[in-house]
Formats: structure tokens, sequence, C-alpha cells
């Protein structure tokens, strides 16, 4: 499999390039020059399997001659064999066709579990193979960083460093970052906002001199094409339980960079009978005022309660211009130059195609509140901010109650319970058991002030062979 930027200059690159390159020399994000397409039959044949073999199914075409097919499938074993549910993803009901899909029973409790511990193990095999060690760099407002993290553990050839700002995170997203033992783990907490932070990550990638040309930067945002690709299987997999392929479904995606709800549109495009895809925002909405009024144009950062999906930009919309401009990568190197400058639109009859295939709502947060209320009092059964959001849109938008409506649970409540008591709720939302302890772990990180030398200086001293 090859794959191409979305800017149509860099030069295509296989799979083990794409895994170790951010973003693409052009500007642009790396996508499959072709996609696999799957039968209804074979699709059908796949019902009962074990999560990890149908990952298998799904994702080797992507990967194919880069990994013999017995490492792949051992790598995907030990991956989703440390979710705390048989299922992996296991479906819970809401109402009469109506689902959520947890997403949730991974190592660090929010769905970015599924791509990032596989995408250190990618990382590792292909550093490995090549005698090559890797210094990842990135930014977090929470969830990712945690993941990323804790996907790296145990990896020998790379080291993470994961910038976050100081003071504004979580005790639980902080805790679930700093208590990960290991030398190869740098937790640095950063005397500014996500923003001076993530402006630091794009700029050590823009010039990677400080490591000395002895090791290479990699990315775990969701840029990185391995993490959409480990997101297409868990949309099968839902489909098949509920009677998949032989009905459609329909989904509800909580959706910040727009990563999760682009692999839902990639595994209807693989031939899985998606009949509705859900965009849902929250406040910070370009996505539904893209979806509604054809003007995509950045706003003001707002906070919410649901601090993973604040975003002012989304960058795998990027993605999916590519193809609805017919996978003309001038015309969207275009718009997105101009985009950086202000509000753009595109041709009518392209943005019409976007609404056939996505629907969107944006929920703000008392909303959320009341949607975590009130399925609490429905069913007792507690949302985090985040699905709660899905579940919203997905009440509002839904066009054919016969088609199964599923949501997909992106966080674990406990990780939010600010939110709940928001909510008006006094239940407490229970950390599960293989996390209990998180309060009483040691934590290990670094604060540095809001300065690209210092920070840079930091990394190039401990990283491992620095
Ligand atoms: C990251 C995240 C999202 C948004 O996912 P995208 O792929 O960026 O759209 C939603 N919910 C939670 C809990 C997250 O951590």
């Amino acid at each position: 499999m090859r794959y191409i930027s979305t800017r149509g200059e860099a030069p295509a690159l296989g799979f083990e390039d794409v895994l170790l390159t951010g973003l693409a020399t052009d500007g642009g994000l790396y996508v499959p020059e072709s996609l696999p397409h799957f039968s209804l039959e074979e699709i059908r044949s796949w019902r009962g399997l074990p999560y990890s073999e149908l990952a298998f199914k799904i994702m080797y075409p992507f990967v194919d001659d880069a990994i013999p097919e017995d490492d792949f499938r051992k790598m995907l074993d030990e991956t989703y064999d440390v979710f705390a549910h048989n299922a992996v993803a296991p479906l819970v009901q809401l109402d009469a066709n109506e689902w959520v899909l947890e997403l949730f029973r991974g190592p660090t409790l929010a769905f970015k579990d599924f791509a990032l511990q596989l995408l250190g193990r990618l990382l590792d095999y292909v550093l490995e193979k090549r005698n090559e060690h890797a210094v990842i760099m990135g930014a977090t407002s929470g969830d990712t960083g945690s993941a990323a993290i804790e996907g790296c553990r145990r990896c020998e050839h790379v080291d993470i460093f994961i910038l976050h700002p100081h003071q504004r995170v979580s005790e639980v997203q902080r805790r679930q970052m700093t208590t990960v033992p290991g030398d190869n783990i740098h937790n640095l907490a950063i005397e500014g906002n996500f923003d001076d932070c993530q402006r630091m990550v794009k700029a050590s990638f823009g010039d990677q001199s400080f490591l000395g040309g002895k090791a290479r930067l990699a990315a775990v945002n969701s840029i990185n094409w391995a993490r959409i690709m480990a997101q297409i299987v868990y949309y099968f997999q839902a489909s098949l339980s509920l009677g998949g392929p032989d009905r459609s479904m329909a989904f509800s995606v909580p959706t910040g960079n727009f990563g999760d709800i682009f692999a839902g549109y990639l595994a209807k495009k693989m031939g899985l009978p998606i009949s509705q895809l859900v965009i849902a925002t929250n406040r910070n909405d370009i996505l539904h005022r893209f979806m509604s009024g054809n003007r995509y144009e950045q706003h003001q950062l707002e906070h919410t309660l649901s601090p993973s999906m604040d975003i002012m930009v989304s960058s795998n919309f990027e993605r999916l211009l590519f193809d609805l401009h017919g996978r003309d990568g001038a015309a969207v190197k275009l718009l997105l130059e101009n985009a950086a400058k202000g509000p753009v639109s595109i041709e009518d009859y392209r943005w019409r195609h976007a609404r056939k295939l996505f629907d969107s709502d944006a929920v703000d947060d008392k909303a959320t509140c009341e949607t975590i209320r009130q399925v609490y009092d429905e069913n007792e059964y507690l949302l985090d901010p985040h699905t709660a959001i899905g579940v919203k849109a997905a009440r509002s938008c839904r066009r054919d109650p016969a088609v199964p409506m599923i949501t997909l649970g992106t966080a674990h409540p406990a990780k939010f319970p600010d939110a709940i008591a928001e909510a008006g709720l006094t239940v407490k939302p229970q950390l599960p058991a293989h996390m209990a302890d998180l309060f009483d772990r040691e934590e290990r990180y670094t604060v540095l002030g809001n300065n690209l030398t210092d920070v840079q200086d930091f990394m190039a001293k401990h990283w491992k062979h620095a």
C-alpha cells in the first residue's frame, strides 16, 4: 500500500515511512492511495471473530508487505489483550435500537487507547528493524498524552516527551500521565496554555536540529495515519454485533479533530453499510458550522466540559476535503492556505455532497449536562461529557428509528467527575479496579517555563542516547 499527501506535492510513501512521519513535507496529511473494499459476503463471514482477528482482516491491507502476517497478528493480540473487557468494545443498550459502543475499556479509559496501544508497538517494531531511535514529542490537553505514554511504556526504541499546560489538566488526567514508570517517559508541565505547548511541538518538528541529527521526531497526534486505521475496526465490530452487514447502521461520533469520525467514513467506503454518520461537536463547532452553512472559519477557543473536543480547527478534516475535491491536492492546498487567513467556502455541489455524507449538531454544556442527567434517570447509566454530546446529537439528528443508532462512547465517566457533579448527579463515578490506586501512585514530571529553548535543551539532554 502506498500513501499520498492531501496537498499533492510530497513524495508517496510506504506504510513504514508514513508511520514515522508526521505531516507530509508539503504540509499535507497522508492517506492511502486506494482503499481495500470488502464484499458483504466477506464481511458476513467475519461474524463472531475475536476483536483482534477482525482487526487483522481490516487493517492488514493497509500494512501488507511492511510487516509479516504473523508478527502483525501477535501485535494485535497483545494490543487488545490489555483491554478490561472480553469483547474489547462492548455495546450497551440505552433505548429501543439505541446503543453506546464503550470504547473506554483500555488502560487509560478513553478510545484513544485503541490506536495508541497499537501505534507504540508498531513504532518499536519498525525502529528495531531499522536500528533507529525515535523521539516522540506531543502536546496534550488530557487524553492523548496519557494514551500515548501508556502505549510507549514498553518501547525500547522510543523516548516520549509529552507537554501539558501546568495546572490546567484535570488531576486524573495528569496522574494518568505522570505515574507511568519508565526511563523513556518524560512529562513536561509547561507554564503556559495548551496552545503554547502545541506551538513548541510544531516549531520543534519544523527544525529538529536540537536533537543533533541522532534521532528523528515522531508524531502521535491524530494526523498519524496508523491511528485512523486502527479506529476503522470498531465500526465493523459494532455493526456485526447488531446484524450487519445485512442491515445498515447509524453512528454518532463525538468529534474534535475529525479523526474518529473520518474512520467511520472510511469504514463505509470499504463496504460496511452505514446509512448515517453524525458529527457531534461541543461549542467549538467549526465542523457543525461548515456542515450547516458552507463556511469554514476559526473562532476563539471555548473551554467546555468536554475538553478533549476543545479545538479551533479540525486537522483531519483535510483528509475529507481531499476526497470532496476529487483528490486534487493543489485545490486542497490552496483552500487550506486561504483558510489560515480567513473564512472559506467550497463549491456548492461539493458541499452538498458533504451534507449527504454527514449530519451534524453542536451541543453546549447545558445540553451536555441535561443529557447526562436524562440518561442516568432513564437507565442509571453514567455518560462522560463527550459521550453525552454524541448521544444528544444522535437523538436530535436521527433519521430512521428502524436503523440501530450507535453512539461512540469515547471516555469513561470517572475521567470527568466534575462534569457529572455539574450535571447535578450525586453519584460518584468509580475508577475501574486496575486504576483504583491512581491517587496513591508516585508522580514524575518536570515544570518548565513557557520557553522553546528550555524545552529543547531538556529534551536534548534527556533522551536515551543523548
Ligand atoms: C480525542 C477525543 C475525542 C475527539 O476525537 P477526534 O478523533 O479528535 O475527533 C472525543 N472524546 C474523547 C474522550 C477524546 O479523548
